[in-house]
């Protein structure tokens, strides 16, 4: 059965619209006359049939509807997250081309330290600029990123080989520099030169290996560049005697000194003081005799003092 009162909906049972025919009465409040409307079963079945199509349809549109509003703004969202990359894609590009402009320059600076100090240049070139890729394919243009990258990373190792060499040669010149022998050993003036002489004691003519330098006993000696004492002792020629082995075929040799204040095997630097002025060995007067040797020849050092 189905019944509507006060025009309300009061019961409905499944069972019941599966029936043939319904009768539907009202009763109004205001009115004693009773109405009657008989209904088909299948007019009921269709305008429920309608009912669930349309809040099908109703659902299927409101969903669809829903879902095409966020792909909407995920769609806005993605196109502007692709423009802000594609913008820093192009600043990156522009940075990439500062950072190869700048090696430019390091290798053009680097080839003339390297034409100062009378060095190879190194054959290899520089990575090739990039620019005119970015805006056109933006994937074309991370991989020809990548690929300079590479490349630039190899140059800078090519670079950091260069110059170690530059560095190690700068050190040599000055290792050389500081192992040549330069100055004045003593305070005092020349009395005998390098060359042939008349020997004071047997006045036959030899060679005078090196320069006499007249100080007054005790004036400090000092070594004329950086080396190690090789020899600190006394010799019946040279008395009180220290050797110097300044590298690169250079000695140094200070002799007739009244005290030596090195021990063999002390490294010493230009300045240090080795001796004090004296007169031991074979010797007139308090002087220091002071020779230089290159590959064990003696040299003249007066063109050194
Ligand atoms: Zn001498």
């Amino acid at each position: 059965m189905f019944g509507v009162g006060s025009g309300l909906i009061y019961k409905v049972s499944f069972g019941v619209i599966l029936a043939k025919r319904f009768s539907v009465i009202f009763f109004p409040e205001n009115d004693n006359k009773v109405r009657h409307f008989r209904i088909h079963g299948w007019m009921l079945r269709a305008s429920l049939g309608f009912c669930l199509v349309f809040i099908g349809l109703f659902t299927f549109f409101a969903y669809s509807f829903f879902n095409l509003t966020i792909d909407n703004d995920e769609l806005h969202h993605l196109r502007s997250e692709t423009s802000q990359q594609r913008q820093t894609l192009y600043r990156l590009v522009a940075d990439f081309e500062g950072v190869q402009q700048q090696m430019n320059d390091l290798v053009a600076t680097e080839a003339r330290v390297r034409q100062l100090a009378n060095l190879e240049t190194i054959p290899q070139g520089l990575p090739v600029a990039i620019g005119g890729l970015a805006k056109t394919d933006p994937t074309e243009t991370v991989s020809a990123i990548q690929r300079q990258i590479n490349k630039l990373q190899v140059d800078i190792e090519l670079r950091r080989h260069s110059q170690e060499n530059v560095r190690n040669l700068l050190n040599d010149h000055v290792s050389l520099r500081r192992a040549t022998p330069k100055g004045w050993p003593t305070k005092g003036w020349l009395t005998s030169y390098f060359g042939m002489r008349k020997s004071p004691f047997t006045g036959r003519r030899v060679m005078h290996e090196g320069l006499d330098i007249a100080a007054n006993t005790g004036t400090p000696v000092v070594a004329t560049a950086d080396g190690i004492v090789v020899r600190a002792n006394y010799c019946p020629d040279y008395g009180k005697i220290v050797v110097i082995d300044h590298g690169y075929g250079y000695r140094t040799i200070f002799g007739h000194n009244s005290k030596l204040l090195v021990k063999t095997g002390q490294k010493i630097e230009r300045g240090d003081m080795i001796a004090q002025v004296g007169n031991t060995g074979q010797s007139t007067g308090s002087h220091l005799h002071y020779e230089m040797r290159l590959n064990g020849v003696p040299i003249d050092p007066r063109k050194t003092l």
